[in-house]
């Protein structure tokens, strides 16, 4: 960049001085000739009215006190008379132009390039009173000539001009170029720069801030997947180590005839529990990895919610829970199995973590052009300090509260990478003691 900076400015001194000089030289030219032209007007204008032309002599005497070629035509063209001495071996001059010109109208000019000579003439005749006809010429230079003689100063000027022009190109493209290097491209913001620039610095300043983002988000990631990993192990070590310690007891004859229901009962929830957990794990890492079957297509929540009702029907059943659905048929565009196991999860809490004889409310609406679920029930509630962890990975509410259901901790997790994944927002209201609500609100449908 510098270098090209540097090269037009010397190229654009170039062709400054070469236009200059050129032009210089056409306007020299044109007013030399005219400063010619008038002195041989005003030199003729004044022989013609103070001499007396009768006497050839007068012109002889004059011949010396200018550099002008004086010559005398009579009226049919005969040269009477040539400053040169030679009117006698000169031809009849009626035929050029400035004489023809001065014969007619009094006076005429001409201006010709010599042939054998190479050089350039300019010719005044002026018409006098007895019809004769007197004319003054002079050589003078071809534009050429004029632009040939001041070619040795035109390279001078040249020289000086681009040893100058190199000196102020080398200055001037040094502070052009001094604040781009000086940028600093980790504060683009917090540079002083040329204003054409600030877009580009405005873009880099976002690109920085998304790859930092980027950067946080891959490490939180890295976290989750550390810690996941460490809770996994942990999650499933808890219901073997029952099932094993149970087992154990049986194997070796220690328990009971009557207490061998209980046990092998305990030994089967927890083989459940852990199968259902296993299940959650390899949907929410499906989902972490986007290895969902992706296709999309439009479905109806109410359809959804409805097949779900059933679905959960025993499980209401055993806890004499009713599932009312309200709202309307409302589309959205996405993936059925992941919204299926959304919707699924949250009914399936909302019935789990209920009152005997409780009540749970599905409605399905659209806000805006927006469609929205809202799970409600009328259970034990979160408590406040709880409400912003229950979506994390086997975030379980104490034992205590939840009443020992089993359950793996991953269902609301499912929840929120489902919603995430079809771009919708999440809020959870709850009370302790009188319920919960979550309202799942998908953004604009263009159906
Ligand atoms: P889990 O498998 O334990 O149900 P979730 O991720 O689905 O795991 O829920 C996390 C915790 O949030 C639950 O253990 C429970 O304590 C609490 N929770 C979830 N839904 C409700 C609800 N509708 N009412 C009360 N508590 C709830």
């Amino acid at each position: 960049m510098k270098r090209k900076i540097f090269s037009n400015m010397v190229y654009i001194a170039f062709v400054a001085v070469m236009m200059t000089t050129i032009l210089l030289s056409f306007i020299m030219y044109y007013r030399y000739m005219d400063q010619i032209k008038t002195g041989i007007k005003d030199e003729a204008a004044y022989m013609a009215t103070s001499l007396n032309l009768h006497d050839k002599q007068d012109l002889d005497a004059y011949k010396n006190l200018t550099v002008s070629r004086i010559t005398w035509v009579d009226s049919n063209g005969k040269v009477i008379y040539d400053s040169s001495g030679q009117e006698n071996e000169m031809t009849n001059h009626r035929n050029r132009k400035e004489v023809k010109e001065a014969m007619k109208s009094g006076s005429g000019e001409d201006t010709r390039v010599s042939k054998t000579l190479n050089k350039q003439t300019y010719y005044y005749a002026i018409k006098l009173r007895d019809g004769t006809v007197l004319r003054l010429s002079r050589e003078t230079q071809t534009i050429m000539r004029q632009i040939e003689s001041i070619l040795p100063i035109l390279f001078l000027i040249m020289g000086v001009v681009l040893i100058l022009a190199v000196i102020l190109s080398r200055i001037l493209t040094g502070r052009i170029v001094e604040p781009i290097n000086k940028i600093d491209l980790i504060h683009p913001k917090k540079n002083e720069t040329y204003s054409e620039l600030k877009p580009l610095l405005n873009r880099i300043e976002q690109q920085n801030v998304d790859i930092e983002k980027q950067i946080e988000e891959i490490k939180e990631a890295e976290n989750m997947r550390k810690e996941f990993s460490a809770n996994v192990s942990h999650e499933l070590k808890t219901p073997l180590t029952t099932i094993s310690g149970y087992a154990e007891l049986m194997k070796d004859g220690l328990v009971k005839p009557e207490d061998m229901k209980r046990f092998s009962g305990t030994i089967y929830t927890e083989a459940r529990r852990l199968i259902a957990m296993i299940e959650d794990i390899i949907k929410l890492s499906r989902l972490d990895e986007n290895q969902v079957e992706l296709e999309k297509k439009d479905i109806d929540l109410y359809d959804l919610v409805f097949q779900i009702k059933a679905d959960l029907r025993k499980k209401a059943e055993e806890d004499n829970i009713s599932v009312h659905i309200r709202g309307v048929h409302t589309m959205v565009y996405g993936v059925y199995r992941i919204l299926y196991e959304m919707f699924f999860n949250m009914c399936e809490n909302a019935i789990k973590y209920n009152k005997k004889g409780g009540e749970v409310v599905v409605t399905i609406a659209s806000m805006n052009d927006c469609p929205i679920v809202v799970v409600e029930d009328t259970g034990i509630g979160i408590p406040k300090e709880d409400l912003d962890r229950i979506f994390e990975r086997f975030y379980r509410v104490d034992k205590s509260h939840s009443n020992q259901k089993e359950g793996s901790g991953l269902g609301l997790s499912i929840v929120k990478h489902g919603a995430k994944y079809h771009h919708a927002e999440m809020e959870v209201e709850s009370e302790l003691g009188k319920g919960t609500k979550i309202t799942i609100e998908f953004p604009k449908q263009d159906i």
